[in-house]
């Protein structure tokens, strides 16, 4: 079969990069190889209209490069949202290594990556992300400017997670006050699942506040240490969607409102640090929606990380990085009316709101 004779619609489908499913307005896609180091890398920098396009790099075992394509343009896309509905002066761009991080990685391989990242001039500014660590940024700095998440010694802001637990603690706050009529967490029954780096800080201020808080991991001794540490019990049920909880907060893993799941859920707010907590976006939300749970998107609430790496940029201290992750209940509490002002989603609510201001970005810009 050759290309000539293909109808449009069937070139789409065969089309490898533009044709993708996850391709979405892209602006740029850099394919970066090395065969002295063995660096197979894609930076996707999907929209560069609010600022350089500031995403972590990943490093994963994927099956095919189609997997890894795939991740780079979903990601890319996902950051220029949280950017911009957190009203940072951001685009959207992430980075993929393909390779088992594990036994793959080596300084070299990523001094090469910070050559690539410093090719594309500013355009492109990495992060951490799963298999990578702050030493590995340290190390893209030899090479680079254009790196965040670099050791504090570097003049980086340090770990993330404890930020990122803050605007989730502050996000569930403000949709607790939405459903509940006020934001008050004590005696209220929280669920956390997956009780990791950001996990932990999450019922540290849950506990703190007087919540009673439930916790679920697939890692026993981590349930025992933290129960010990903040009295949080180990949620003992069969089925935890189906546990009488005021708040379900997914902190592990994607995906977990979905088919199977969604209309188990008897919290009447769902709200955590998980990225791309909706299988379906718009399928699950509408769902969650018609059922009156208040799901308080994960990309907006979540953005205490990005925050404080764009602390890194701006040279903000502590306090305006806190100051600025705290505003995340005043944002997700905008959410909420105008997702009941339009009829939507509170996730499409963000989505439009980000996509707003995108769109005057463009604006101004006169592009
Ligand atoms: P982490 O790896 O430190 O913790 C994840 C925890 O979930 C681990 O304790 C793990 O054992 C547990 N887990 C894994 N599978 C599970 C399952 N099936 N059921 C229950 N528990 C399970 O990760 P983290 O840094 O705490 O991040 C948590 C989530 O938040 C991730 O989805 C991450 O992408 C997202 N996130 C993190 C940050 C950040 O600053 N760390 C920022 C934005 C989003």
């Amino acid at each position: 079969m050759t290309t000539d004779i293909l109808r449009s619609d069937e070139l789409k489908k065969v089309d490898p990069v533009f044709g993708q499913l996850s391709f979405n307005d892209h602006e740029q896609i850099v394919f970066c190889n090395d065969k002295d180091t063995g660096l197979k890398a894609i930076i996707g920098i999907h929209n560069t209209v609010l600022g350089p396009a500031l995403g972590g790099t990943r490093m994963w075992n994927y099956k095919t490069e189609w997997e890894a394509l795939n991740d780079v343009l979903r990601l890319s896309r996902g950051m220029t949202y949280k950017s911009a509905v957190t009203g940072l002066n951001l685009g959207g761009g992430k980075a993929v290594i393909i390779g088992d991080a594990g036994t793959q990685k080596t300084p070299e391989l990523m001094r090469k990556f910070g050559t690539f990242v410093n090719s594309l001039g500013g355009k492109y500014i990495t992060a951490e992300d799963v298999g990578m660590e702050t030493a590995d940024m340290d190390l893209v700095k030899e090479v680079t400017p254009y790196v965040t998440g670099v050791s504090e010694s570097r003049g980086g802001a340090g770990n993330p997670s404890p930020v990122t637990a803050y605007g989730v603690y502050m996000g569930m706050k403000a949709a607790a006050r939405y459903k509940f009529g006020t934001d008050k967490l004590d005696g209220k029954k929280v669920l956390v699942q997956g009780v990791g780096h950001v996990g932990e800080t999450l019922v540290g201020h849950l506990t703190q506040e007087g919540a009673k808080v439930f916790i679920t991991d697939i890692n026993e001794a981590r349930l025992r240490e933290l129960s010990e540490k903040y009295g949080a019990v180990v949620y003992a049920g069969d089925d935890l969607y189906a546990a009488e909880v005021d708040i379900y907060a997914p902190c592990a893993l994607g995906a977990t409102i979905n088919d199977d799941t969604v209309y188990r859920i008897r919290a009447g707010v769902i709200a955590g640090a998980a990225n791309n907590q909706l299988a379906d976006e718009n399928k699950h939300g509408a769902i969650l929606k018609e059922r009156g749970i208040v799901y308080a998107p994960d990309f907006l609430i979540n953005a205490g990380g990005i925050i404080n790496v764009y602390a890194e940029l701006e040279g903000y201290d502590k306090e305006e990085i806190m100051r600025k992750t705290e505003n995340i209940y005043n944002t997700t509490g905008e959410i909420f009316a105008h997702s009941e002002e339009n009829g939507c989603t509170t996730h499409q609510s963000a989505l439009r709101i980000a996509q707003a201001r995108i769109d005057a970005g463009k604006k101004e810009k006169g592009a």
